[in-house]
């Protein structure tokens, strides 16, 4: 194998200089195991012959044996065509080619048997495939030609004619030179154990395979071995935190968390609420370092929970720190903090970009000498510049980007390393959690606090407005808020903020007796932050934004949100906007405004949307949409794993697979010090070398 990773493609026979070129610019394939790991994305059967008066117009790829009868020129200019009369024996058919013609006459003989393929169609009446595949028959041993590989290639290849059937000749030749078989990838023993195909015939399969069921079996091994290292990896990850990485020890409840719980808690947690509370306490309290992923759909109360968490660091003599995506988020998550804990001796202290000059000065200050107990804050906080006193636990909240890289920085915040809580509303599906979050514990909050009614969604077209403004007219006057949510697509911000901004215009001219507010990027945080402090305290009725005010902001009494232009937003988006309402006691609504022409997958989101509240059926049902390599934080997740195969929306069994299987072979052989694992351990130490290189380049 590793042979084949030094040889370079150019001494394939049959490549060359110019082809070498193209394959390894255009393909990135710069040497013999690149193409042999560059897998065909379709293969079409050629195990049959049909007859041409079985052939209809409808039929995908199919082949003929036969004879050319005579060739014509027909037509003129663009319509200059070739036609080669065709028959089998019994029926005739015409196959046709707009160019390269003489080359086509200058090849193909007559009285000779060929096979042609290619897909049948009707032109005035006669049946024709264009541009087909010509072999001589007898180069051609049917029944073993099994699947025909397709190769994606370039057009800049296309145009150098080098084509995927040029591909298919370089991957055969590859198999013909290889002088040793290609060896095994993954412990013997776990081959037998599991079924898998070895890796030289899965390989070969990959490629040509004779039949579908053969194919599935190779891509299956493929599938599994690429995922099983990327879940091993994770694992080992872990593991090496839990039994090396010391943990801060918090060992009991204290006193600032019990006056908050007994006085001052504005209600009863929920029953979830308790329960990932003590498994947290649980955590923090092993002396080994928390590192927990908390999920929990929108309104689940999360913030509330962090709030008890950071009480628990201050009553260990630890200070605590929460960070939020945007400077809104912060700014709300500070005054939510001060003022629930108004009566308490904590300080908590907001960190963000606005935060400047002397103000900044005071809390860096204050930080350092241990007297703020709690900070608030953006992305600003893990700059090197802020140093805690003694840093205890960090939360994460909504900070879906922030994978092991990023958090290992935070583990330097502090000699020993602080707790770590990432808290998420976006559910992740368990296959792609496992291989995002893979190396966090998991708690989950199930539950929404009692006398929340489910938010209603409805769908509008955008030419229907007057209904709904009718409707939203009615809301204010029973005293209600409303958002108003415009989309924000980065490539064209100046249109999206005319969308915004001729949106907040109308809609004073159609409730000219309401106050409307607006919250735009463009504007300057100060202006935003008082549109919104308006809005939260009811002195505007309306809220014209886009999506900042996407992740967290609660405003309880607002009960409509209506989403401009939906089809423009994701799933996920969608629900997450769907989660700023339903807040408070009252019906809650969520209104998608559409376009009347709707594509196939917007109809599909409106369709969900409508249909269901549950965050865990829409995030999978996302991932089926949009294919896990648009999520969000895939790639900054820290780990390298550049799935090349394998598709978490669909193989998500064999991450299962992977992952249990990476567990057992951990559980029996932690250090992978076993002869047998020798093989994993080298392979792991590659991998890791790599993920160091490319965690140096992000
Ligand atoms: P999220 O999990 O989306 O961050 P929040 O923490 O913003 O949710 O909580 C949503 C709302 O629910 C807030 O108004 C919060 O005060 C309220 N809340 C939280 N916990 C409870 C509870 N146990 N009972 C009633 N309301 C609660
Ligand atoms: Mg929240």
């Amino acid at each position: 194998m590793q042979d084949l990773k030094t040889k370079d493609i150019v001494y394939l026979p049959g490549v060359g200089p110019a082809r070498s070129k193209l394959l390894k610019e255009q393909l990135n394939i710069h040497t013999w195991h690149d193409l042999l790991y560059y897998f065909p994305y379709k293969h079409i059967d050629r195990t049959r012959l049909y007859r041409i008066n079985e052939l209809t117009s409808d039929m995908p790829f199919v082949q003929v044996k036969g004879r050319f009868l005579s060739f014509e020129e027909m037509g003129a200019g663009r319509k200059k065509r070739l036609v080669g009369h065709f028959t089998d024996g019994q029926s005739l058919m015409d196959l046709v080619w707009f160019n390269a013609t003489k080359y086509i006459t200058k090849t193909i003989k007559l009285n000779r048997d060929y096979i042609i393929f290619g897909r049948p169609g009707v032109f005035n009446g006669r049946l024709q495939v264009s541009h087909p595949d010509v072999d001589p028959a007898e180069s051609l041993a049917l029944g073993k030609m099994g699947m025909q590989p397709y190769y994606s290639v370039t057009e800049k290849m296309k145009k150098a004619g080098l084509s995927s059937r040029s591909l298919e000749h370089f991957t055969q030749t590859l198999f013909q030179q290889m002088q040793e078989p290609i060896g095994e990838t993954l412990p013997e023993y776990l081959v037998r154990q599991m079924y898998l195909m070895p890796l030289g015939q899965a390989l070969k399969s990959a490629h040509y395979p004779e039949t579908a069921n053969e194919l599935s079996h190779a891509m299956l091994r493929l599938k599994f071995e690429e995922l099983f290292y990327v879940q091993l990896s994770i694992l080992r990850y872990a593991r090496e935190r839990h039994s090396l990485r010391r943990g801060i020890i918090f060992p009991r409840v204290g006193e600032n968390f019990h006056t908050f719980y007994n006085h001052y808690l504005p209600f009863p947690l929920t029953d979830a609420q308790k329960r990932v509370i003590r498994e947290m306490r649980m955590d923090m309290g092993s002396g080994k370092q928390m590192n927990r992923l908390l999920q929990g759909d929108v309104g689940s109360g999360k913030t509330l929970v962090a709030l008890l968490l950071l009480l628990i660091a201050v009553d260990n003599g630890y200070q605590g720190c929460l960070m939020a995506p945007t400077e809104i988020l912060a700014e709300q998550h500070l005054e939510t903090f001060r003022s629930m804990l108004k009566d308490m001796p904590v300080r908590v202290e907001l960190l963000t970009g606005m935060v400047k000059g002397k103000r900044r000065t005071a809390v860096l200050e204050g930080l350092r000498n241990g007297e703020v107990n709690i900070l608030v804050g953006t992305h600003a906080v893990i700059e090197d510049a802020v140093g805690f006193q003694r840093l205890g636990l960090v939360i994460i909240d909504e900070q879906h980007r922030f994978g092991v890289a990023q958090r290992a920085r935070l583990w330097k915040k502090n000699t020993v390393a602080p707790h770590v809580l990432v808290m998420t509303a976006t559910p992740i599906p368990r296959t792609l959690a496992m291989t995002l979050y893979g190396d966090l514990d998991v708690s989950v909050i199930d539950q929404l606090p009692p006398g929340r009614k489910p938010v209603k969604t409805l769908h509008w077209y955008d030419n229907a407005s007057e209904g709904l403004y009718r409707d939203i007219h009615k809301q204010v006057q029973q005293g209600r808020q409303v958002y108003f949510v415009y989309p924000l697509i980065k490539e064209s911000e100046k249109m999206d903020l005319k969308n915004v901004e001729e949106g907040y215009a109308h809609l004073q001219k159609v409730f000219p007796d309401y106050k409307i507010g607006m919250v735009h990027g463009r504007m300057k945080p100060v202006q935003k932050e008082e549109e919104m402090r308006k809005f939260v305290s009811g002195q505007t009725q309306i809220l014209v934004a886009t999506t900042v005010i996407e992740v967290g902001v609660n405003v309880p009494n607002a009960s409509v949100m209506v989403i401009q232009n939906a089809e423009r937003f994701g799933l996920s988006q969608l629900h997450q906007l769907r989660g700023r309402v339903g807040r408070g006691a009252d019906q809650s609504y969520c209104i998608l405004v559409t376009n009347y022409q709707l594509g196939k997958t917007s109809t599909k989101r409106v369709q969900i949307m409508t249909e269901t509240n549950d965050g865990f059926e829409i995030a999978e049902a996302d991932l089926k949409l949009r294919g896990p390599g648009d999520l969000e934080g895939t790639k900054q997740s820290g780990i390298a794993f550049d799935l090349k195969l394998a598709n978490l929306a669909r193989d998500g069994q064999i991450v299962q697979l992977a992952r249990d299987t990476a567990t057992r072979v951990l559980d029996e052989d932690p250090s992978l010090a076993h002869p047998e694992n020798a093989l994993l351990k080298k392979t792991l130490e590659e991998l890791r070398a790599d993920e160091m290189n490319w965690s140096s380049i992000s």
